[in-house]
């Protein structure tokens, strides 16, 4: 029985994939708020075999000795895979003996800043890192970084690997309704990807739960300002919800809640107001404003009304 080796999969973007994970669920520099491996138990920058490498390989001598047909061997599972001192490894195990597959990391980026990981990383063939912030208020919010990692880095390292690699590369993007869709926030994004060497962005949006409740997906004009403002640098594809039924209870919370936010950011209101300008009954209002004022969107005034909270540049 394979446990580090998972698949082959299809996938929409690479065919078909054979997984390979690195390290234990759930270990990762980030805790997204839509990520759906669920929350971050072990949230750390450092670097260990946390999987025995060896191992690895042996699972992955034994099933590519057979020949399947692949269009990718991608490092990817329930984690952050460059979180495991060894790929380097691995990867050069892949490319010495099969060299007939191609090699693709989904990876967070975040490091990226430091050359030795970017050295290992040589010989992929492609690369899909995630870029979700356009700054650090953005960063902390929405990809919740461990202690240490800057927004800062993470430019420096994805513009680093981007002027260093031959692998090709294809950003994801994934929007979160209120945090990184302003207008602004969108502009940011595109003069940050204009320095990058990407060849297609992906636009991704909450299509089934994630860790934080608030997230809600993205309204179709939200993604077609995205799609009009980036199409201009570089070719841009999106991510449709899975499942019909799925898509329109998502339409409607993400009606209400952007309600919610645009009277709110024009001054404090009740939540029975907001209930009834919404038509939403009460306690489901009440359930959602709190999740808007955790996630520090919303705020709760003395007199136990809301209102936006602006922003930080
Ligand atoms: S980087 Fe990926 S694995 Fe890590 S928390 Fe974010 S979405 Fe989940």
């Amino acid at each position: 029985m394979s446990r580090y080796v998972f698949g082959p999969i299809a996938s929409r973007r690479l065919g078909a994939s054979l997984g390979v994970d690195l390290v234990r669920a759930k270990t990762c520099s980030l805790d997204c708020v839509y990520c759906e491996a669920g929350a971050t138990t072990c949230h750390t920058l450092e670097r260990t075999e946390a999987v025995p490498v060896d191992a690895v390989i042996s699972e992955l001598r034994q099933v590519l000795q057979t020949a399947p047909e692949l269009d990718f061997i991608t490092f990817s599972g329930a984690g952050e895979p460059t979180l495991n001192s060894r790929i380097g490894d691995v990867i050069r195990f892949l490319k010495k003996e099969f060299p007939q597959y191609k090699v693709c990391l989904l990876t967070n980026a975040c490091g990226l800043y430091d050359p030795a990981l970017r050295r290992e990383l040589t010989g992929l063939d492609v690369v899909i890192p995630s870029l979700d912030a356009s700054n650090e208020a953005e960063f902390q919010k929405i990809n919740r970084p461990a202690p240490g990692l800057t927004f800062e880095m993470l430019m420096a390292g994805l513009r680093a690997f981007c002027q260093e690699s031959t692998a090709r590369i294809l950003l994801e993007l994934f929007i979160v309704p209120g945090v990184n869709d302003s207008p602004e926030s969108v502009e940011r994004f595109a003069s940050l990807i204009k320095d990058l060497r990407v060849e297609r962005i992906q636009l991704n949006m909450l299509d089934r739960p994630g860790v934080a409740g608030w997230v809600i997906p993205a309204p179709p004009e939200t993604v077609e300002h995205f799609r009009k403002v980036l199409e201009k640098i570089v070719p841009v594809d999106c991510a449709a919800p899975r499942k019909e039924e799925n898509a329109a209870d998502a339409v409607r919370r993400t009606e209400m809640v952007c309600r919610i936010l645009e009277l709110t950011a024009r001054e404090a209101c009740a939540a029975a107001s907001l209930a009834e300008a919404v038509q939403v009954e009460l306690p489901v209002v009440e359930a959602n404003l709190k999740r808007l004022i955790s996630a520090g969107l919303l705020q709760k005034l003395p007199d136990g009304k809301v209102i936006a909270k602006q922003p930080a540049g």
